[in-house]
């Protein structure tokens, strides 16, 4: 009997494996062989872990959809080997990544864990062993011989997330993420201590499928008071755009001046999807709750409800390429296909 869970750890880049540059006093990307000398606990672990770098591992910003499926691949490649899939990761645009991959990953049968850390590994006070070895235990998790975990986590400071429903909320503190609608799935102390019914539950039967093609003809439209017309008429006359998340205020409000529903009426006609979600941290959108969210929705605005922007993103970006009818579009879009909302 198998006893021991193998685990395929997938380093990309971010501050886990950065180290300075004496000259400039900038981090960047170092050796990932150097990054694995740093934390000789690796081999107390009960897993048998094999390591796979990037070529030219990432700050994360500069990570982009080429660099999502370069991380898809390599988990589909490995599908088979392996129990489960720890990826480093810089965290500025983890929830991104993570999120996209959700979305990208049908039938997700296996625990992919995204973490990273606030300070490089070979710090004193680094906060990247805990994150990657509690990370490497959580993709081990076997019950019955099959993944306790199914689907595309965000693990960082003491908590598991998962991923699509986390925000980076914090650029100093090491509790860098946070997940406002969705309970943590597991939570690491003295135990690692796993909220089972809040755990994404896979259909076994269906094979894994890999949705290689994202559209990013898209972009984020802030609302804020005073936008004035002609950026709003500006920013969504830009070529070839196909999606809009438009970020509004409290629970989906937007202006209702004449003018900005004029310009989202005439778009959405032309075929443009726009899809409300809230610049809140945590809370939902309800389109009609309000009067300035009441004509968003009789003109065909999709509603992201408690949605985060950065899944909202990965999953616009997934759906635009499935040639949908704006109906179906919206059907789509309004439910959840990963645990992205509620
Ligand atoms: N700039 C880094 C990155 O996202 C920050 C980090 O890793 O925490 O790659």
């Amino acid at each position: 009997m198998k006893t021991k869970a193998r685990i395929l750890l997938v380093y990309t880049g971010g501050t886990i494996g950065m180290i300075k540059d004496y000259d400039t006093g900038a981090l960047k990307a170092f050796n990932f062989d150097e990054l694995l000398q740093n934390i000789p606990e690796l081999k107390l672990l009960e897993h048998e872990i094999e390591t796979l770098s990037f070529k030219d591992p990432l700050d994360s910003s500069n990570m982009n959809p080429d660099g999502w499926l370069q991380i898809a691949e390599t988990v589909e490649e490995n599908y088979d080997k392996y129990d489960g899939f720890v990826i480093l990761h810089g965290s500025d645009t983890m929830s991104y990544t993570a999120s996209a991959l959700s979305f990208m990953f049908e039938n997700l049968g296996k625990p992919i864990i995204f973490t990273g850390s606030q300070l490089p590994i070979g710090d004193l006070r680094t906060d990247a062993k805990e994150n990657l070895i509690t990370s490497i235990q959580i993709a081990g998790l076997r019950k019955k011989g099959k993944p306790v975990i199914s689907e595309v986590g965000l693990y960082f400071e003491y908590k598991l997330y998962r991923a699509n429903r986390t925000t980076k909320i914090n650029a100093e503190h090491f509790q860098a993420f946070a997940s406002p609608n969705y309970s943590p799935l597991a939570e690491s102390g003295v135990y690692l201590s796993v909220h089972e019914t809040d755990l994404w539950k896979p259909d076994r039967k269906q094979k894994l499928k890999l949705h290689r093609h994202l559209d990013n003809d898209i972009l984020i439209l802030k609302m804020f008071p005073g936008i004035s017309k002609s950026t709003v008429e500006h920013m969504l006359s830009k070529e070839n755009l196909k999606g809009v998340i438009l970020e509004t205020f409290g629970s989906g409000n937007a202006p209702n001046d004449e003018w900005f529903l004029n310009i989202l009426k005439e778009k959405i006609s032309l075929g443009l999807r726009i899809v409300n979600v809230t610049q809140c941290i945590a809370g939902s959108v309800t389109m009609g709750q309000y009067e300035t969210s009441m004509e968003l929705k009789k003109i065909g605005v999709v509603s992201g409800k408690d949605i985060t922007t950065e899944a909202a993103v990965g999953k616009m970006m997934y759906l635009l390429t499935k040639n949908l009818s704006a109906k179906v579009f919206k059907t789509i879009f309004e439910t959840s296909l990963r645990g992205e909302m509620a």
